[in-house]
């Protein structure tokens, strides 16, 4: 199998070229298609796996595509439990998006720093990687407005809850439009992470690994 099979576009191949990344990972062979065609997506996955790149590439796809985003209105959120997973998942997107011609405005923003800088720069972002707190304070300052969002990914969703962001997300979901594409990440599947799955994702191709 070959990036060249999955549906992508010359740019984005040409991206994926250019980041020397040689062959899909079994991951990305299984998610990137299923993204591409607009549906909801279940991944358990680790770090390691490739899940980061499954999800950027499709993405990216999709955004080559629309125009210049000029407000505050945010199309693709990735909400994340960390810090570290934010900047982590912000250089993935810079990397594919710096060989792309449509230019990609991504952002990550998390607490324990000001939130001044963050939110003078978020004006046209088009992938905001996010966690929870900080993205509700943002939400709450009217810096953003995520009701006319097209993509959701919530990354290491179990993570996530199990720092203890479970009322954040539900205040985040209830403010989303009800259309839209859900794309759910997590390395394990208790619980929690399934009655989060059950209330996020709809008919979601299923992807272990
Ligand atoms: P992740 O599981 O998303 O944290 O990715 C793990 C590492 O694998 C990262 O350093 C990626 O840059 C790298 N990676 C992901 N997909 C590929 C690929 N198809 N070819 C080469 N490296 C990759």
């Amino acid at each position: 199998m070959k990036f060249s099979d999955l549906g992508f576009s010359p740019n984005i191949l040409e991206a994926i070229n250019k980041a020397h990344y040689e062959k899909p990972y079994p991951i990305q062979i299984e998610a990137i298609p299923a993204i591409l065609k607009n549906r909801d997506v279940l991944g358990i996955a680790q770090t390691g796996s490739g899940k980061t790149a499954s999800y950027i590439l499709p993405i990216l796809e999709a955004i080559q595509k629309k125009e210049i985003n000029k407000g505050r209105s945010i199309p693709v959120l990735i909400i994340v439990p960390t810090r570290e997973l934010a900047a982590q998942v912000e250089d993935v997107i810079r990397v594919f998006s710096e060989h792309l011609p449509r230019k990609v405005k991504s952002m990550a923003v998390f607490g324990g720093v000001s939130i001044n800088p963050q939110m003078m720069k978020l004006n046209g972002t088009d992938i905001l990687v996010a966690t929870p707190g900080r993205l509700l304070d943002l939400l709450s300052k009217n810096a953003i407005s995520i009701s006319d969002l097209n993509t959701l990914v919530l990354d290491e969703a179990d993570k996530v809850l199990n720092l203890g962001f479970k009322e954040e997300v539900d205040e985040i979901l209830s403010r989303l439009p009800k259309k839209r594409q859900n794309i759910l990440f997590s390395a394990t599947m208790e619980d929690s992470v399934a009655l989060l799955i059950d209330k996020l994702l709809t008919d979601p191709v299923k992807i272990e690994i």
